[in-house]
């Protein structure tokens, strides 16, 4: 049985002497930042900066651990940039930077940022879903000498968490991203893709912001929760079953870490899984509020097109609080979206419930809602199970 060191930190505020301090005895047990950047290397950082949201909503890494990783590459004599690619501010990347501090945070450290789609892009072919397909990464992923993804800890309405293998998704340049969900319609296939793609990548070292973490309707309107935890390991799947771990979340319900085990990738069970500076009881948190696969990923497809008026789960809009910005239009990979004078209208039958709307309305104006009918299966399936345990 192999074992994979996670690093556990506890952390409970984003000055910059307390993220010193903890990143310091995080990274400690694996070496320190030295025995992944040497002097003259170049370094890549991937954070998740979903959207022009004010780092305390907790729907992107926190620009202060940013920050403290940059300065650490930058002492150990390395050239850093930092990059991404959120749809949600496509062509306003630079406003969004200043506005959330992810551009004073670069500054402070010495390191460069850059927007994914400023960069030139490589083919990346590999089986996913029975197939080969090719996708385009940024090419300066192939260009540097050391990888560094600095994952957010939030939950994530399709694919339930959005940790340390999903946030490497970003490194396929804007719009782009939302195509694959229309190519990979149901949570299932798109989350095999999202751990067939991540397994490509060459990542040098994993790290994980749940000092603030967000639950419930995540990766960008959830509940802000105070978990004060940091996470780092060489392996971005056992970051994201740590985070399981501590949450009480079995990675068999978590579809990109059940496809992670079939590509026998990383931890598989928790038991292959060592803690080491707090031990997940100490870490536990509770009450953390993880959204199911949607429901309608888990009924079969003749059915769907059958009772599509009865059954149906997808994203509903909350018309005060549209401001008709048209950014779910722009991202829809179905072309489901139209804006009307009483805000966004979304075409049932062409929605294939990505949620990618609602990653990227700036105002939280998109919830996700399930049909009467398809409610009432859900809760005598939950019934059932209930009844089934109790028995046990
Ligand atoms: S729902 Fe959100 S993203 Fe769509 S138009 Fe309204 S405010 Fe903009
Ligand atoms: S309407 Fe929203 S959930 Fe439906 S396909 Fe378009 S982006 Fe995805």
């Amino acid at each position: 049985m192999s074992i994979f060191q996670l690093s556990v930190q506890k952390c409970s505020s984003y000055q910059s002497d307390a993220i010193a301090a903890a990143v310091s005895k995080l990274l400690a047990p694996l070496g320190g930042i030295e025995s992944f950047v040497k002097p003259g290397f170049r370094v890549l950082i991937k954070p998740n900066m979903l959207t022009c949201k004010d780092p305390e909503k907790a729907a992107t890494t926190h620009p202060a651990v940013i920050e403290e990783i940059a300065r650490l590459c930058v002492n150990a004599g390395a050239k850093v940039i930092i990059g991404d690619s959120p749809p949600a501010v496509f062509g306003r990347t630079e406003e969004f930077w200043k506005k959330t501090g992810f551009f004073a945070a670069a500054t402070r450290s010495g390191a460069d940022l850059f927007s994914f789609e400023t960069d030139s892009k490589s083919p990346l072919k590999f089986f996913t879903n029975g197939r080969e397909v090719t996708t385009h990464v940024i090419k300066t992923l192939f260009r540097v000498d050391a990888v560094i993804n600095i994952a957010k800890m939030k939950t994530h309405n399709l694919t339930r968490i959005t940790g340390a293998v999903k946030n490497l998704f970003g490194l396929i340049p804007g719009f782009s991203k939302a195509q694959w969900h229309k190519v990979f319609p149901r949570a299932e296939e798109f989350s095999d893709f999202i751990a067939d793609f991540a397994h490509q990548i060459p990542v040098t070292l994993n790290i994980m912001d749940g000092i603030e973490s967000m639950d419930g309707q995540g990766p960008a309107g959830g509940r802000v929760v105070k978990s004060n935890l940091l996470f780092a390991s060489t392996s971005p799947v056992a970051i994201d079953m740590g985070f399981c771990q501590v949450v009480g979340l079995e990675p068999s319900e978590v579809p990109t870490l059940r496809r992670c085990k079939q590509l026998n990738w990383g931890p598989k069970t928790f038991a292959e899984l060592q803690f080491v500076g707090y031990t997940p009881d100490e870490a536990k948190i509770s009450g953390f509020n993880v959204p199911r696969t949607p429901p309608i990923s888990m009924i079969p497809d003749i059915i769907i097109r059958l009772a599509r008026r009865l059954v149906w789960a997808g994203p509903v809009l909350l018309p005060d609080t549209c401001i008709k910005c048209g950014r779910c239009r722009q991202i829809c990979p179905a072309d489901a979206i139209k804006i009307t004078a009483g805000g966004a209208e979304f075409e049932r039958n062409l929605c294939i419930s990505c949620f990618c709307c609602m990653e990227v309305c700036p105002v939280e104006a998109i919830e996700m809602k399930s049909s009467p009918l398809l409610a009432l299966g859900l809760r005598l399936r939950g019934l059932k199970r209930h009844l089934r345990q109790n028995k046990k």
